[in-house]
């Protein structure tokens, strides 16, 4: 039994000329470990305690935190969490131990049914985690994306990814959606509800991949 769980909706909105206000989404993921992904910020560490407590968790209790990148909304609070192992982007790390993981080419597999790969476009490092579980008996996919989706908006206004992102990194960012979306039968993006794929979504995204 694996279930996500997402503790918070991530939001963004522009307030006025070079002022954002923004918080990602943070999701917890019940499998055979206990996996928490995008810590928020350094500010929401009640918020978040509390989150966990409303499903019986302690944050002594979590033994994985994934940060999907390494911007600054979605590593607030890692070291609330010092019993787990740590996967920042494509760097993992448990204390001052470093391991080496090949992201590139096998990903890496926290458990069973607990994936993270490399999805590299909003920055270099991006990663994704995927979850494989069922629902109703039907095998059913779950895909936290980070920012590699904003939020749903962003299949119809793809300006919102293009203007977040790293522009270099266009035509990858474009590419590992499609990629995500291909697989994944529910996205969690970094700043917005989680939302479900469609036969519909899937082309959008493919044609939407850059030459
Ligand atoms: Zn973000």
């Amino acid at each position: 039994m694996c279930e996500v769980i997402v503790l918070f909706n991530g939001f963004s909105t522009k307030l006025e000329d070079r002022i954002m206000k923004a918080n990602c989404t943070c999701t917890l993921i019940k499998a055979s470990k206990n996996i928490i992904v995008d810590t928020m910020t350094a500010w929401d560490r009640q918020k978040i305690i509390q989150a966990l407590a409303e499903h019986n968790i302690i944050p002594d209790e979590i033994d994985y935190v994934v940060c999907t990148h390494s911007h600054a909304d979605h590593i607030g609070n890692n070291n609330l969490f010092v019993n787990a192992e740590h996967i920042i982007g494509t760097c993992v790390h448990r204390g001052e131990l470093f391991f080496d993981i090949n992201f590139k080419n096998e990903g890496y597999k926290i458990c069973p049914e607990v994936k993270v790969i490399a999805t590299p476009g909003h920055t270099l490092d991006d990663v994704t985690v995927l979850v494989e579980t069922t629902i109703c008996g039907k095998p059913t996919c779950f895909a936290i994306t980070g920012d590699l989706f904003e939020k749903e908006e962003d299949i119809l206004n793809p300006s919102i990814w293009k203007e977040l992102g790293t522009v270099e990194l266009q035509k990858t960012q474009s590419q590992m959606r499609c990629n995500i979306i291909d697989v994944a039968n529910f996205i969690v993006p970094g700043h917005g509800p989680m939302f479900a794929v469609t036969d519909n979504i899937r082309r959008t995204i493919k044609n939407q991949v850059l030459a």
